[in-house]
């Protein structure tokens, strides 16, 4: 099944470079990778709520409530990233984000009601936005070599709003901790 896929991709391609040119192998990797970004942001919009409802700390859960906003928002920017190609996004499933979610719920459950639960629930955060700004980096630089400048900057921009949100569980893992030393 996998090697049909594989067969089926190559010659789509290659009726593509006799009509398209050269860049069209990497515009078809953009455009799996497009996709599986686009199912990635999905599955987290259904993800995050309950890892907010998990957190102890009013400031993690504000941060997770604010990053769920963001995430939809990146969900209608990969939309538009297609649209400024004019092309549409496949549907298909991000079985990395499956994984990153499954063991951030296990990790969540193993350590609910334990002092522990916000660093949990920080760690299986922080692994979500790092495979997501290394797909957003890979897919802005794709973008920028195919002269693709629309969605090259939309691309950078959520980019950006992802380092942000990684930034930001970073310095609200440091004031948790800095609290609990001081109640010691
Ligand atoms: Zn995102
Ligand atoms: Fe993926
Ligand atoms: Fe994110």
């Amino acid at each position: 099944m996998a090697k049909q896929n594989r067969q089926s991709v190559k010659s789509r391609v290659r009726m593509q470079d006799e009509s398209e040119g050269m860049d069209s192998h990497l515009h078809q990797l953009f455009l799996d990778q497009l996709a599986d970004i686009y199912d990635a942001e999905q599955q987290l919009t259904k993800a995050l709520p309950k890892m907010a409802k998990a957190a102890e700390s009013e400031e993690l859960r504000e941060a997770i409530e604010m990053h769920l906003e963001e995430t939809e928002e990146h969900v209608s920017r990969l939309e538009q990233v297609a649209q400024s190609l004019d092309e549409k996004l496949k549907s298909q499933t991000c079985p990395a984000m499956k994984g990153l979610i499954k063991e951030g719920e296990e990790l969540v459950k193993d350590h609910k009601d334990t002092s522990a639960i916000d660093a949990a629930i920080i760690a299986a955060a922080q692994k979500v936005e790092h495979y997501e700004i290394a797909t957003y980096g890979t897919l802005a630089t794709w973008a920028e070599q195919m002269g693709h400048d629309e969605a090259a900057r939309l691309l950078r921009e959520t980019e950006e709003e992802e380092s942000a949100a990684d930034e930001k569980l970073t310095s609200v893992a440091e004031s948790i901790a800095n609290e609990r030393a001081h109640m010691e």
